[in-house]
């Protein structure tokens, strides 16, 4: 129930938001997702529509998912390359001593609401 827990919380962050700006309707959220964050955009979009309906501040509201590119750096020879179809080996050298630098976020990037 991974995409679930996500949605969840970004609801709760929006109406947080909000809150604060007395806002009352909002009308589309998006969000930054990280390509190897196994995140599955179709699900996660039914599951906003779903929970939307529950939730009156987002009655209507549209989830927009936007992809951030799933970025490596290898510490061995110190340059970075696509995470996608990589993995954690290295083109470069070869090596597995690599790290995920951008790919696995999840960023509330803009809220539309009034
Ligand atoms: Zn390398």
């Amino acid at each position: 129930m991974h995409e679930l827990s996500i949605v969840s919380y970004v609801m709760d962050q929006v109406e947080d938001i909000c809150k604060e700006q007395n806002l009352t309707s909002v009308a589309s959220v998006t969000l930054e997702i990280g390509e190897v964050s196994g995140v599955i955009f179709d699900y996660l979009a039914d599951l906003w529509e779903w929970t939307a309906k529950k939730r009156p501040l987002f009655t209507g509201s549209v989830l927009r998912q936007e992809e951030i590119p799933g970025v490596t750096f290898c510490r061995n020879c110190q340059r970075t390359y696509a995470t996608v179809p990589q993995g954690i080996t290295c083109p470069h050298c070869g090596s597995q001593e690599t790290e995920l630098i951008t790919g696995n976020e999840i960023i509330i990037k803009e809220i539309e609401a009034e």
